[in-house]
This record gives structure tokens, sequence and C-alpha cells, in this order.
């Protein structure tokens, strides 16, 4: 068997992350336990979901599913040290890349002035033959363009009125779980918080109707060879984008 590639811990010289997904459980299905970690450090870290997940749960219309899965992601954040959860209500499924959602990403990024933005893999698989979802992959590329955005007071200057000022203190972008991630965070201490936090989304675990799925043993799947590969038990593993000029 070859020797996998080693991880090298993530930076955590900052005080405040915004983390911009796509859906409600986004950040559970593996960042989570990190997130725990540095609210237990004492940085601040907020959540932005793109849409509420409506379309999440087949059984359910999108209109009774948006206040469950609401209701879902503030219990799961707060379990992980999260208070400001806010939810931007695009339609769930349908996300596109654009001008549009750059400037509501924009928006985010100059409101919370964030020194690390967090979000999802938003390459097109997840590595192998696991298909990436389109609403990830636009997420995560507008994400990428807004932290630029937020920096550049003649881009979107209608935003930049009653005291909001353009934010360039964005130092790095991290999309969690992406197969290309050189990085990784011991989350040794904090796993059964991040067992906790996605087990909080228990509507939409049950919609799913996988039989016999266990949030557990599922993130430990992957916890633990990312830990391997960062020298610790449990690590979460992120690809790391660097805003700066000639890093
Ligand atoms: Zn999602």
């Amino acid at each position: 068997m070859e020797t996998p590639e080693p991880l090298e811990p993530l930076a955590e010289t900052w005080q405040r992350a915004l983390c911009i997904v796509a859906h409600p459980d986004d950040m559970e299905f593996g960042a989570a336990a990190a997130v725990a970690r540095w609210t237990r450090q004492g940085k601040w870290v907020g959540y932005t979901m793109v849409t509420s997940g409506e379309a999440g749960i087949d059984g359910l219309s999108p209109e009774r599913s948006r206040v469950v899965r609401e209701a879902e992601q503030v219990e799961s954040a707060r379990i992980v040290g999260v208070d400001t959860v806010e939810f931007l209500h695009q339609p769930d499924g349908v996300l596109e890349y654009g001008v549009a959602l750059r400037r509501l990403l924009a928006a985010e990024v100059r409101r919370h002035r964030p020194e690390i933005v967090i979000t999802g893999n938003f390459h097109d698989t997840f590595g192998g033959r696991s298909l990436n979802q389109a609403d990830h992959i636009a997420v995560g590329k507008a994400v990428l363009d807004a932290v630029r955005d937020a920096g550049n007071r003649w881009v979107f200057p209608e935003q930049l009125q009653d005291g909001l000022e353009h934010w360039g203190g964005v130092r790095e972008v991290w999309a969690a779980g992406s197969p290309r991630s050189g990085h990784a965070v011991d989350t040794t201490e904090t796993f059964d918080l991040g067992v906790r936090s996605l087990q909080a989304h228990a509507a939409y675990i049950e919609g799913l109707g996988w039989e016999n799925w266990d949030p557990e043993e599922f993130l430990e799947g992957f916890a633990r060879p990312t830990g391997q590969r960062l020298g610790v038990s449990f690590a979460a593993a992120f690809e790391v984008f660097s805003m700066g000029w000639g890093e």
C-alpha cells in the first residue's frame, strides 16, 4: 500500500472566520468538528447559508422544509459554538454562479470582515467518481470571487453606505473536504461535537431514508484517514486558496 500524502497543519493565527456554504448540513458533513475546535480557542466563526436546503427532503414541501431545516441548522451551529447563522434564501438546487451571487456574498464578507472564509469543496467530484453537486460548485466559485470583490471599493459600490466599508482582509479561503486538500486541522478533541452537530439535522437525515446510516461512523470514515495523514487520531481536511499576490 502506498503511504498516504502527509497534510500540513492549518494556520490558527486568526480571530474571525466566515463559513459560506450552499445548504444547511454542508458544514456538518466534515467541517463542524474543526469549527468546534476554533470556537473553543475563542475565535469567532459565523455561518452564512446561501439556501435553506428547502428542496432537500423528498417528502416535505419546500415551504415546510425551509422552517425545519433552518431550525436544525441553528441548533447544529449552536453545538459547535456558532451563534451567528444567516440564511440568504436563494433557491435550493438551482443556484447559478455569476455576478448576482457574487454580489450577495461580497456583502456578507464586507459586513463580517473575516480573515478566513471557509466554504465546501467546489471541484467537480469529491475524488474518484463521487460527483459534486451543482449548488456546491456555484457557491464555492462565487466565494473565491466575492472575497476579491469585497476588497475592491469600486466593485458593488452601492453596498458601501451606512458605514459599510470594503474589506480586503481575507487572507485565505479554505475549501472543506476538497479532494485536493493539502492541509488539515486536528479534530480529535472535538470530534464528538461534530457528530452531535450532524445529528442535529434529524429531519433531514430521516428524509434521506438511508437505512442504518450512522453519522458517527460516517464522519469517522473521513476523520480517521485524514488524521493519519496529519499524525493525529482525527482531522478535517481543507484546500487552501491564498488571496494575496505572489504567495
Ligand atoms: Zn450541500
